[in-house]
């Protein structure tokens, strides 16, 4: 394809995997809030985290001052059989659309559970076997998360236990398959098996179950059990971390073209996969070394950085863990059942609430038809056929190349396509059918999740 001499796509070397995760917090002027104790209001300390967390990724989780965080050379032994992933030029597309614009994406679905979470898996089990510990526990929504943790543990001869959210159990059997071949258990979430699902399922009899609500079953199991401990594949400030490998590797890539991005885009859930590619780049804007626009992109159906209130909330639906201060639509928000593209969790990191707060970062939002249409116009030209979530970028990364093509601007953009899309074909399905609906939620339907987010002196909505 003619006069770029930028290859395809861009591999690096094993050799050039970080060496080190970037600590973003360490650049921050106004560092995230710290992590709020429910009952006293005061900021969690490291032994009040330990019952529920790995020691060590306690420490990484309140660490807001050490900039560069040695990856384990174990961990760097587990990347290298999926990573450095590649970053693809999207020449097809961009002929297809006729943009002068230049696109770059990079691709975190070549591994089996299909998307970035393995990133943050294979560190999690890493330093839960380092302290000796016999298992974790955890919930999954969709299921990439609950399949990339039960590949870490069965790596490391740890136990998994798995709450999925009922409605997924029931829909996705194959994702139930694949953890347990991997060794996991799973269990449809709101359960009989801890207090707290007992609790909601005699509430509300019959609920499909959400992600906050296995969140808060995962913890119990978690601390009711000898020698294990919870994790979580999203909104931390560690796991965060820990998904700066993908920003890392992108940003050695494109320097070593010569390469750089004006645009970058992420689709945002819980905000890990998006903090992990621009933390790298938002460390050099932070500095001053360099500028560019971030774009986080959110559903219609559940727009918490849009729509949502920045204040402490929890974060899950049981209200066991710590208070998070982060933009936020009410623990008890749930987005309306036509929803069907992923990124429905009700908060969002609070490194990316912070950003957001402080016109660091933009943030939109898009509705899940048009989501899918530019999923399948991608997938026409680029091949991959890519998971609901990642479609979300992709859709502004349409947008903005389009928008090029009008104004004539070649600008560079680059997009996280987070993971592959063959678990999700249901939501395909409605889609292909032209059965797939969009609902943006009312003024009034997110003034009742608001109204769970708990009032306390100084938490003011
Ligand atoms: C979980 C997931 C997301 C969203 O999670 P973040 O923590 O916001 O990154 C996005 N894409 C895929 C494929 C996922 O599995």
């Amino acid at each position: 394809m003619g006069n770029d001499t930028i290859p395809y796509k861009i591999y690096l070397s094993e050799n050039e995997l970080p060496e080190a995760w970037y600590n973003v917090r360490a650049d921050m002027k106004h560092k995230p809030a710290p992590l709020l104790n429910p009952a006293t209001h005061k900021p969690m300390s490291f032994d009040d985290l330990r019952p529920v967390f790995c020691d060590e990724l306690v420490r990484q989780e309140l660490n807001d001052s050490d900039a560069w965080i040695p990856i384990p050379q174990e961990i760097r032994e587990f990347y290298r059989m999926y990573r450095p992933s590649p970053l693809v030029r999207a020449y097809c597309l961009e002929k297809k659309l006729g943009t002068p614009a230049k696109i770059y994406y990079k691709f975190e679905g070549n591994n089996t559970s299909g998307s970035h979470k393995l990133n943050s898996a294979i560190a999690q089990a890493y330093y839960a076997k380092q302290q000796g510990l016999r298992g974790v526990t955890t919930e999954t929504g969709a299921g990439q998360w609950g399949t990339a943790l039960s590949m870490a543990c069965s790596y490391f001869g740890l136990d998994c236990q798995v709450y999925m959210v009922k409605v997924s159990y029931e829909q996705k059997p194959f994702r139930r398959e694949v953890m347990r071949t991997y060794g996991a258990k799973v269990t449809p979430s709101p359960s009989e098996s801890t207090e707290v699902g007992r609790k909601i399922l005699a509430e509300f009899p019959g609920t499909g179950g959400s992600l906050g609500c296995a969140i808060s079953e995962a913890v119990e199991a978690a601390t009711k059990q000898d020698g294990y401990r919870y994790v979580l594949g999203s909104v931390l400030n560690q796991v965060l971390l820990h998904q700066t490998v993908i920003g890392l590797e992108t940003m050695t890539a494109m320097d070593k073209y010569g390469v750089k991005p004006d645009i970058i885009i992420g689709c945002a859930g819980g905000g890990s996969n998006l903090g992990g590619l621009i933390s790298p780049f938002m460390g050099r804007k932070l500095r001053g070394e360099a500028d560019y626009r971030f774009i986080a992109v959110e559903p219609a159906s559940c727009p918490s950085l849009t729509r949502g209130k920045f204040v402490y909330d929890f974060c899950d639906t049981g209200h066991v863990c710590p208070l998070a201060k982060m933009y936020t639509l009410g623990s008890e928000f749930i987005p309306s059942p036509n929803h069907a593209g992923g990124l429905r969790y009700h908060g969002m990191s609070s490194i990316l609430s912070q950003l957001y707060d402080d016109k660091l970062m933009e943030a939109r939002t898009v509705e899940q038809t048009e989501v899918f249409r530019a999923a399948q116009e991608f997938a026409r030209v680029e091949g991959i056929l890519p998971a609901p979530e990642s479609s979300h970028a992709i859709k502004v990364a349409l947008d903005e190349a389009k928008k090029c093509t009008e104004t004539g601007e070649a600008k560079t953009i680059l997009f996280g396509l987070t993971g592959t899309g063959y678990f999700d074909m249901y939501a395909y399905k409605a889609f292909n059918d032209g059965t797939m609906s969009d609902y943006i939620p009312t003024d009034e339907d997110l003034q009742r999740g608001f109204a769970g987010i708990p009032r306390f002196d100084g938490n003011t909505l």
